[in-house]
């Protein structure tokens, strides 16, 4: 069998399996849960797994799910094919968690659906019985990097190390037998066609922030207390001043959320907390504009005379494409909607934890339409869903074949021609060594 016709076999398996790829992207999308708390969307992806005759494995990095299926063609790389198991709180979202505000206003409902109508197809077309090497198929916990106080506690207790689902993933080894990978994330952007090839995403820190005053009575007595929130007023206003001297090259994106701005309307503020992420398109890049946070950070509290304390986490690598997949999904992308649908995606100025595979082995990222409104907007919606969930299942089924038919001949070019950037171990000491709290006395 040739690669087009078992391409054209699974792609028609898909098509047979399409209401019940579109019902578990649905169901997904009405029950959205927030990272590392994806129970409920796990044990979907276990029972789908489970009734394709796969062996999932749960519980990985708290709520991931991996399955293998090998190749009865010989040795050859494991290609991981991802979907992101969380939606993030955006308010108003119409399909919002009452209890938890979760929505999937980020379409990764879209991605696991994808990741489960591949596994249909590969299987039902009994593809393995001509592939080599190995495809698992993973969901993967908490890309939306929020919730953050939470993921401190739960750090703090020794439940996370990292916040974010892939380094935990990698951190733990689950990803250790993994060659390569690659997910396909929604795009509300029709200017971008109905598959685009991507670049480049921005990296970031995230920070989360205490300013600490003093109590006071802010009517009788507010000469006695420290104003924490004029304090944080301040640090706000002197990083939006440093924005100037951001370079565009590097793409830098700092934005701060308060997320306790006091206690009673008649108390001079004296707890006062924020969180931000500092993004930028490299390594050296975040550093620069990190350091320069926190110099405005200490300025707030300098001018008060109050106490800040800035913790630094590690947040997301810089994400770069992997050349010989982006060269072989356009190509795959043009069959399934022709060629003059595939777009092109430059830099994208938000951050992903695929950064953080992409310092280890050669990723995609690839970007499938089928969405409107706005990403992490009350307005995203899905508008296509053959397009966000059965195109989707079919690009990443077709790029395994691609891969790993032929004796997983193309998947052993991408090996021999990609340098990750650094080592597993390397990276874990790299985003270890971001880590870092100060206590600054204004
Ligand atoms: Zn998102
Ligand atoms: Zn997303």
């Amino acid at each position: 069998m040739t690669k087009t016709e078992l391409m054209r076999s699974v792609n028609a398996a898909i098509d047979k399996r399409a209401s019940e790829i579109i019902g578990l992207g649905e169901t997904i999308r009405r029950h959205p849960e927030l990272g590392f708390k994806e129970f409920k969307t796990a044990r979907l992806v276990e029972d789908s797994m489970r009734g394709m005759g796969l062996s999932p494995k749960g519980g990985l990095a708290i709520t991931g799910v991996r399955a293998d299926a090998a190749g009865r063609g010989g040795d050859g790389p494991t290609f991981a094919l991802l979907g992101e198991l969380d939606g993030l709180i955006v308010p108003g979202h119409p399909f919002a968690d009452p209890e938890t505000g979760a929505a999937h206003a980020c379409g990764h409902n879209a991605q696991v659906a994808g990741l489960l109508g591949a596994a249909m197809g590969l299987l039902d077309a009994k593809a393995f019985d001509h592939l080599a090497g190995r495809v698992a198929f993973i969901a993967v916990p908490a890309e939306e990097y929020g919730d953050v106080a939470w993921r401190v506690a739960q750090r703090n207790e020794g439940k996370l190390e990292f916040l974010g689902g892939k380094p935990e993933m990698l951190r733990l080894g689950h990803l250790d037998d993994v060659d390569m990978a690659m997910m396909i994330h929604a795009t509300p952007r029709t200017e971008e066609g109905k598959l685009a090839v991507p670049i480049s995403n921005n990296g970031c820190t995230v920070k989360t922030v205490r300013y600490i005053g003093k109590a006071a009575h802010a009517g009788g007595m507010p000469h006695r207390g420290i104003n924490a929130l004029y304090a944080a007023n301040i640090a706000l206003s002197a990083i939006n001043a440093i924005r100037e001297t951001f370079r565009d090259e590097d793409t830098i994106r700092v934005h701060p959320i308060i997320t306790r701005g006091g206690s009673q309307v008649n108390v001079i503020p004296a707890d006062v907390r924020l969180e931000m992420y500092v993004r930028g398109k490299s390594i050296q890049a975040i550093a620069d504009a990190d350091r320069k946070v926190d110099r405005a950070l200490r300025a707030g509290a300098l001018a008060l005379g109050a106490k800040v304390e800035i913790e630094t986490l590690p947040g997301y690598m810089p994400m770069h494409c992997d050349a010989t997949l982006v060269e072989r999904f356009r190509a795959v992308a043009g069959g399934l909607v022709g060629a003059d649908n595939v777009g092109t995606i430059a830099h994208r100025t938000g951050s992903t934890d695929m950064g953080d595979l992409a310092q280890v082995m050669p990723i995609i990222h690839p970007y499938v339409g089928g969405a409107s409104g706005t990403s992490h907007g009350a307005d995203f919606e899905i508008t296509d869903p053959n397009l966000i969930y059965i195109t989707n299942a079919k690009a990443l089924a077709s790029m395994v074949v691609d891969l790993l038919a032929d004796g997983g001949s193309v998947g052993r070019e991408v090996l021999s021609r990609s340098k990750p950037p650094m080592t597993r171990e390397g990276y874990l000491e790299f985003q270890r060594g971001m880590s870092r709290k100060e206590l600054y006395e204004g």
